[in-house]
């Protein structure tokens, strides 16, 4: 066999859906000597991580972690443990990953019930009132925050206290907008939720937080079944992050490092300085784009997920491939009856910044035309 050459990945600027820029000392983190995962120092790593987990989601939840996989499998966990066979849940689908949620659940064993709407459209309370009056023995209500796959953003106040109201548990998918947008797990009444590293943590792909809350934990306390998949199981898990550390798997002592410094940087920046930063960005890119002529497809535009109409007479892959090969810039495209309609933007993390802005509007200006007023409307967004 040849000999394989060293790794010497590309410099890119990572303005897609993920996995977004990661700052030079997540990295360094990554780097640190390997503990063992009962290690004391391991413990305390544990410990810091879980807390400052509870300061992004905003809650007091004992049971906040990250699982030691990527955001799906923090989807399938919240699933697997909160439903059981033959229970009725209600999902609403509005884009890739409400689809993917029904897909899990039915899997699960669980009898879906769908609320529609346009792809680019977010749920109405009233629309969700009516999903539960129309299937009063639903026990779970699944939705997505920051519907990634359309860049629509899902208000959430006051649906948490109609699934209450039902004694149904709400389960959202924040896995794009935690921090880089509010989520406030305990104000809105979430019961479950879980979110991905390479979003707006800025921290490699490879774990998922997730948090419940009481009623979540008494949801799973009373499950007459075990849980479907022994590796999600939190019944184990949480014995692992409680007192009395049992081994479950071995944790991904490194990646830990990694999230614990990611969200170090967040706890730093401040969370409210940290949302504004991508309000502020996300408002000169836009100036920039319709400058270019490129329309959003959502009506509540996500600030880290910009999601435009890719132009009549505009070939996808050739621009995206240009922006790659001749700016090392990664967009991604359009996912579902979205291909090859939709360009999707990220200004996530460490990816969000006047630098990525400039640099996209520049690259993609020159490549459409109008680099200039692109520019310039940027500019006096930022003025
Ligand atoms: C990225 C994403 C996921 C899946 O996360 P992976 O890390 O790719 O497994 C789930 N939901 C939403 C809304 C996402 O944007």
């Amino acid at each position: 066999m040849e000999a394989t050459p060293e790794l010497d990945p590309p410099a890119r600027l990572l303005m897609g859906p993920g996995p977004s820029d990661v700052s030079p000392r997540v990295l360094r983190a990554l780097a640190a000597p390997t503990v063992g995962h009962l290690d004391p120092y391991y413990l305390g790593v544990m410990n810091d991580t879980r807390r400052l987990l509870q300061h992004v989601f905003r809650t007091d939840n004992e049971l906040t972690m990250p699982m030691s996989a990527t955001g799906m499998a923090g989807m399938e966990t919240c699933i697997v443990n909160l439903v059981e066979p033959g229970d009725e849940v209600l999902v609403g689908v509005n884009g890739v990953f409400g689809t993917r949620m029904c897909d899990v659940a039915e899997r699960a064993g669980a009898t879906v019930h769908r609320i529609e709407t346009e792809w680019g459209k977010v749920f109405t309370p009233d629309e969700v009132k009516a999903g539960l009056d129309a299937h009063p023995k639903v026990k779970l209500v699944g939705l997505v925050h920051a519907e990634t796959s359309t860049g629509a953003h899902q208000p959430l106040e006051g649906i948490g206290a109609l699934a209450r109201e039902r004694d149904a548990l709400l389960l959202v998918d924040c896995v794009t907008s935690l921090g880089g947008a509010p989520v406030e797990i305990d104000a809105w009444q979430i019961d479950a939720a879980y979110s991905g590293t390479q979003k707006c943590l800025s921290c490699p792909p490879g774990l998922s937080p997730v948090t419940f809350g009481e009623r979540a934990l008494a949801r799973m306390d009373a499950r007459t079944r075990k849980v479907q998949s022994w590796y999600l199981d939190l019944s184990m898990i949480r014995s692992y992050w409680g007192a009395e550390r049992a081994y479950h798997h071995t944790a991904p002592v490194n990646m830990t490092y990694a999230l614990r410094e990611a969200l170090r940087m967040v706890h730093e920046e401040g969370l409210e300085a940290r949302f504004e930063r991508h309000r502020r960005h996300h408002r000169a890119l836009r100036a920039g784009l319709e400058a270019l002529g490129l329309t959003y497809i959502p009506d509540h535009s996500l600030p880290m997920l910009n999601a435009v109409a890719i132009p009549d007479g505009v070939d996808d892959k050739a621009v995206r491939g240009a922006l790659l090969r001749e700016h090392g810039i990664e967009i991604g495209g359009g996912l579902g009856p979205f291909a090859g309609r939709a360009w999707r933007i990220g200004l996530m993390g460490a990816s969000c910044s006047r630098h990525h802005v400039t640099a996209l509007l520049g690259a993609l200006g020159g490549l459409l035309g109008g680099a200039g007023d692109a520019l310039s409307a940027a500019d006096a967004a930022y003025a």
